[in-house]
């Protein structure tokens, strides 16, 4: 008997190499993405070793590095005692193949997903198409969407959410998206003056009590790329005056030097929260990527975490759809992802903010020599490095049961 598809809601990167996962194993899956193209705006631009090895797996791995710029090396700074601690990935080249973060944007991962994904007869990717609601019923789920000539409904196996922070899908099967919303808004542009001059490595976080900065290289038309660069932003102040010229250009003089202005390529301003989904499984329902869970962007964990949602459940799909294992496997995934990401990601990158913008001077010295100390002990950087990698929290959901 033909079985429905999986239909997958968003066609962002997580809903993309979901889709993969599962048409590459000869399941029927059809994509709909509410956009009329890839969107391209500059967003998560930094790939974790374990999530390279499994785009590798799926065969998106060697073109992924091409188009990216490897980063071994990030800092942790204070802005006026200049590097704290240096971390080096290769003190882990024994766990992983990919020893660095990889870094590019993401919106070149769905290009080439995209690419993929379309020349494959069991995949139908259906741009244009809003989700609006899912209905479960004793065979399947029905998928209400609305599309340019109308709305519509399509029958459905299982239903994956991968529709975003805003996810229709989590919103019509009533799952609370738990967490809060940080007052300040991060203020994200790029320059192509080459920070390299100044000491930096490709990735860099540096503390100050009033003005912390993130910094990391993205590649641009090939080498040397350009520079992105995240400031907090006060929650008084007026989107259109932080993006104004002036005020770009005063945070960036503030930060490097007042004698020069400096080329601004792109900027935006956005809001940061931390949130988890009450339940990641509803039924024939599953939620991943910013559906499922969303953090502030310090440490490069929310696409990635994503992408590893999408592959521990497209993993659990398989057995389920082709070996016979009980649907109940799917549990599995809502305890094994849920639990990591509210032990790991939420708890890692509330901490890296913490670290970066601690205003009490002795708990910011006191944070500092702390990351001083793990730094300069090979047992403590290692374990720090598998954190930060991601891979200590792909052995921990391993573990759940
Ligand atoms: C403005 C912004 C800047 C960011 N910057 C950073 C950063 O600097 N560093 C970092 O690590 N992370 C950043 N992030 C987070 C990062 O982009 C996400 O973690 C990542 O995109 C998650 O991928 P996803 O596929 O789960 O969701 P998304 O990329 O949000 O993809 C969801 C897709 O679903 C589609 N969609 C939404 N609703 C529907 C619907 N009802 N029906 C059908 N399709 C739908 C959307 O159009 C989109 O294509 C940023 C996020 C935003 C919003």
């Amino acid at each position: 008997m033909k079985r429905d598809p999986i239909v997958i809601s968003g066609g962002g990167p997580v809903g993309l190499v979901a889709a993969l996962a599962l048409a590459k194993r000869g399941l029927d899956v059809c994509v709909l993405e509410i956009e009329s193209q890839i969107p391209t705006d500059l967003r998560a631009g930094t790939f974790h070793p374990p999530t390279v090895e499994m785009l590798a797996e799926l065969g998106v791995g060697a073109e992924l590095v091409a188009a990216g710029i490897p980063v071994p090396e990030w800092q942790i700074r204070d802005r006026r005692a200049g590097v704290i601690a240096r971390f080096d990935l290769a003190a882990i080249a024994d766990l992983t193949p990919y020893p660095f973060r990889l870094h590019c944007e993401q919106h070149k991962l769905s290009s080439i997903l995209y690419r993929i994904l379309g020349a494959m007869p069991n995949v139908t990717l259906l741009f244009g198409h809003r989700c609006t609601a899912v209905e479960q019923d004793d065979d399947g789920v029905t998928v209400r969407f609305q599309a340019p000539d109308g709305d519509g409904a399509i029958r459905a196996s299982y239903v994956i959410g991968a529709d975003g922070a805003h996810s229709a899908v989590r919103k019509s099967l009533g799952v609370e998206f738990e967490g809060f919303t940080w007052p300040e808004r991060f203020l994200v542009f790029a320059t192509d003056y080459d920070l390299r001059e100044q000491g930096f490595t490709g990735n860099a976080y540096i503390a100050d009590p009033d003005e912390w900065v993130a910094i990391f290289i993205q590649p641009h038309d090939g080498p040397p790329g350009i520079w992105r660069m995240a400031f907090p932003i006060p929650p008084e102040l007026d989107d259109a005056d932080v993006l104004a010229d002036d005020y770009v250009q005063s945070r960036i003089k503030g930060f490097l030097s007042s004698d020069q202005d400096y080329p601004i390529l792109y900027r935006s301003v956005y809001r940061v929260h931390q949130r988890v989904a009450s339940r990641f499984r509803v039924g024939r329902a599953m939620l991943v990527g910013d559906a499922a869970h969303i953090n502030n962007p310090l440490g490069g964990m929310g696409l990635n975490s994503g992408i590893h949602d999408a592959i521990n459940l497209t993993g659990k799909l398989c057995d389920v759809m082709l070996n016979g294992a009980p649907d109940s496997l799917l549990d599995l995934y809502d305890r094994q992802r849920r639990q990591t990401n509210i032990e790991y990601v939420q708890a890692i990158t509330i901490r890296n903010k913490r670290l970066l913008e601690e205003k009490d001077p002795a708990v910011r010295t006191e944070r500092l020599d702390e990351m001083r100390t793990i730094a300069a002990d090979p047992v403590s950087a290692r374990q720090y490095l598998m954190n930060s990698s991601m891979i200590a929290s792909i052995r921990r959901a391993a573990e759940i049961v």
